[in-house]
């Protein structure tokens, strides 16, 4: 006896507010093909006032999960029934995932840059004294993981003191690792003796890709290993300033890829190809 037809797919996708440009449908449904499942992945446009009933719909009609971005990441997690101890520490949730009924909130980003640090640069945080540029919504989801991960010291080189000094104050006071503000001077020296940098904030993002943060490129030394999270373009002015001086270089593509790939994980329980995920991108990014 044949089986009975299934013409149902299964949904995910991402809320935000605007969302058009938002490319993660295409990394996503790419995998989605090449594991040959029946499931899609929606670019939904949600405004602030909607979130609360986009939850709720989702809930409703069965999505599997949800990616968050701006300006819901935080919000959200008042419409969720958990969130996950890390992003709750972050305070801030960019993927929804179910268990049984219930909406678990996570935060991909810091897990996703941690992952490319291993396998794409073979570093392990441990130990290591790191230095970030910027304290926003993506340091703050990194320097959590690499605080989590046993990092030595985190050093946060910020315009605004407020958001620098409080994104310091939130690692001392619920991680091990020592962490500094840093007020940023133009032409500002990255410390001798770091292990690892990045550049966090963003600038040298598609379309103001001949921009670079202002800090002194002569006090990078090729024992560092300096990360952009910008990933479009993949290869940015900061990355190729580091290159010239003898540093190992890590491009933000691939935070953008291994977030993604985690978040699939959560929602199908399968392990997408990171090699199709990234090859769609770069296509799209043309
Ligand atoms: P936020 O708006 O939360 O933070 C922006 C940060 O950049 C702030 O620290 C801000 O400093 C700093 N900044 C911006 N312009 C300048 C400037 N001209 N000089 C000095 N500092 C500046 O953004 P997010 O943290 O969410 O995102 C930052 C970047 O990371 C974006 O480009 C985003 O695309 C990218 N990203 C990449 C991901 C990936 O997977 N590769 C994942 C998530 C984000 P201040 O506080 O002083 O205003």
């Amino acid at each position: 006896m044949s089986e009975a037809p299934n013409y149902k797919a299964e949904l995910v996708g991402v809320f935000g507010h605007p969302v058009a440009e938002n490319p993660t449908i295409v990394m996503i449904e790419a995998a989605f093909r090449d594991l040959g499942l029946n499931w899609r992945y929606l670019t939904l446009e949600v405004v602030p006032e909607g979130l609360e009933a986009a939850v709720s719909g989702m809930r409703a009609m069965h999505f599997q999960g949800i990616n968050l971005t701006i300006p819901h990441k935080i919000e959200v997690i008042k419409y969720l029934d958990r969130v996950a101890p890390d992003a709750q520490l972050m305070g801030a949730v960019n993927t929804v995932r179910k268990e049984g009924n219930e909406l678990i909130g996570e935060n991909t980003d810091g897990k996703g840059f941690l992952r490319s640090l291993s396998e794409d640069a073979g570093v392990d945080p441990k130990g290591k004294r790191v230095v970030f540029l910027g304290a926003g919504g993506a340091a703050r989801a990194m320097t959590v993981e690499l605080a989590m991960a046993g990092a030595a010291s985190i050093t946060i080189i910020n315009r605004n003191s407020e958001r620098g000094n409080s994104l310091a104050t939130l690692l001392n006071e619920n991680t091990e690792t020592k962490a500094t503000y840093l007020p940023w001077q133009p032409g500002i020296s990255i410390a001798e003796g770091t292990d690892v940098l990045v550049n966090a904030t963003s600038i040298g993002l598609y379309p103001n890709t001949f921009d670079k943060p202002d800090i002194d490129y002569d006090s990078i030394s090729e024992s560092m290993v300096v990360c952009d999270v910008i990933p479009n373009p993949p290869q940015t002015v900061f990355l190729d300033e580091a290159a010239k001086r003898g540093a190992h270089t890590l491009d933000g593509l691939g935070m953008l890829v291994y977030q993604g790939a985690i978040g699939f994980r959560m929602w199908t329980g399968l392990e997408p190809s990171v090699e199709v995920m990234r090859s769609s991108l770069e296509e799209a990014f043309k």
